[in-house]
């Protein structure tokens, strides 16, 4: 057995931490805050096997300079960040090729489509399988001519064997009443699901783990400690922590401990924001998703959650809450009934590479770290079959899909 250390207590140092451990080994997790409450905590909490596409898909260009006219668009850029923004985004626009995109479609979907079968155990022991709805969601959009734009989107999952039945305005309102008759076109994705709570679930998780005999501790680290091996020690603000075997899951600011390790990997800040709504009068059966606007209306256990958009400005820029307006802006358009009894505004930073795959696997230099890190928009539903696959890899099994996609050393 090995004595191994994970930095981040996120929902994928969380699941990886758990994972590990099932295999018996002394596993420390580090984190200079609380586990689960960076970008894991409120994020739209869809469980998706099927979210296979990437976001950087033929034809995005041209979308640009409508998104960011709009000022309820989902993108939002601050342009004194864009020139540091635009190696990362000359790389995004260079994802689009149809063999990439093929190709990327097949790496997420083996990796996604295991998706409840990697939470439901980590959940079940946990005591916290009521988070996990297997409800379906509903996709919707306001026009033909939108709906036809993402044909391509559609086939990709299709092609894949994720089960996406098209409605007209009748088959959206019998499953989403709430929605009424007011989009004529949409479709029902019965295999998906949701969190109903995404940062419970991390905090149940990782309480279980310390249950189990795992370690956290409350620790910032500053940096590696290398020797000609690999890590020796994590250089923290509470002093050295020598280091056997290392794990890296420290979403958005991983990139800077892959660089010191000898793996640079275009890692950007992609900001999304929540909207918490209490009313409790509107309730939905499941998620509901408005493609044309890039959001997820989710039913939670705190209340209905919309979230989504992404904003380009950095790690550090402070929350702009006008993307969040925008939010609720969209809210009232796909909910009129909605009584404006907003609770809480979020921002998230989704840690994100241009091809829209994590990094998952051995680090290219050393045989003692992996890395489990830019997860994007899919992290809730990758981390499970992520920490699974980590936990393989440091046990000496064959994974059970191809890594070769989510290597570190692609860029
Ligand atoms: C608006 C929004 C909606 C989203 N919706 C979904 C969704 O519906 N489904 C889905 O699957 N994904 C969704 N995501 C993406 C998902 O939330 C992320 O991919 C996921 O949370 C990333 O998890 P993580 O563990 O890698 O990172 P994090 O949760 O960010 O955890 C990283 C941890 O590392 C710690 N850390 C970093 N540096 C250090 C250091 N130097 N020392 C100590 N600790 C450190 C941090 O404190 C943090 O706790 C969404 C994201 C956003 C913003």
């Amino acid at each position: 057995m090995k004595n191994i250390t994970i930095i981040g207590a996120g929902i994928v140092g969380i699941a990886t931490a758990s994972y590990l451990r099932r295999d018996g080994h002394q596993v420390t997790v580090v984190d200079r805050g609380l586990p689960g409450e960076y970008c894991s905590m409120g994020n739209a909490g869809i469980l998706s096997p099927g979210s296979c596409v990437p976001i950087a898909m033929p034809g995005v260009l041209g979308n640009v300079p409508g998104y960011l006219l709009d000022p309820l668009g989902p993108l939002r850029l601050k342009w004194s960040y864009f020139p540091r923004a635009l190696p990362w985004l000359w790389r995004f626009i260079n994802s689009t090729g149809r063999a990439q995109i093929e190709a990327t479609a097949d790496a997420l979907r083996s990796l996604l489509v295991q998706t409840f079968d990697a939470h439901l155990p980590l959940a079940n022991h946990a005591g916290c399988a009521d988070l996990i709805r297997q409800s379906g969601y509903v996709v919707v959009y306001e026009d033909e001519q939108s709906y036809r734009g993402d044909a391509l989107a559609w086939k990709l999952r299709r092609d894949r064997g994720v089960i996406c039945t098209e409605l007209d305005a009748a088959g959206i309102e019998t499953l989403v009443q709430a929605l009424g008759r007011r989009y004529p076109r949409g479709l029902h994705l019965p295999e998906q699901g949701y969190v109903a709570n995404p940062e419970r679930l991390t905090k149940t998780l990782a309480a279980q783990f310390q249950r189990d005999g795992g370690v956290i501790l409350q620790r910032d680290v500053l940096d590696i400690e290398l020797g000609a091996d690999g890590p020796l020690a994590l250089l923290t603000d509470a002093g050295r922590l020598p280091v056997e075997t290392l794990v890296l899951c420290a979403g958005v600011h991983s990139a800077q401990f892959s660089a010191k390790l000898g793996d640079r990997v275009p890692l950007e800040a992609e900001r999304g924001y929540h909207v918490m709504f209490s009313d409790p009068s509107l309730e939905l059966p499941m998620p509901v998703a408005s493609a044309q606007h890039k959001l997820f209306v989710t039913p939670m256990e705190m209340g209905t959650r919309i979230a989504g958009h992404t904003e380009f400005a950095g790690i550090d820029a402070e929350p702009d809450y006008r993307r969040a307006d925008a939010l609720v802006a969209h809210m009232k358009r796909l909910f009129p009934q909605v009584r404006n009894v907003e609770t809480t505004r979020w921002m998230g930073k989704r840690p994100s590479l241009p091809d829209s795959k994590p990094v998952i696997g051995r680090a290219t230099r050393y045989a003692n770290t992996f890395y489990a890190f830019g997860h994007g928009h899919i992290g809730l539903c990758g981390s499970a079959p992520t920490g699974r696959l980590i936990a393989d890899l440091v046990a000496g099994r064959q994974p059970n899909i191809d890594l070769a996609p989510f290597r570190a050393d692609r860029f």
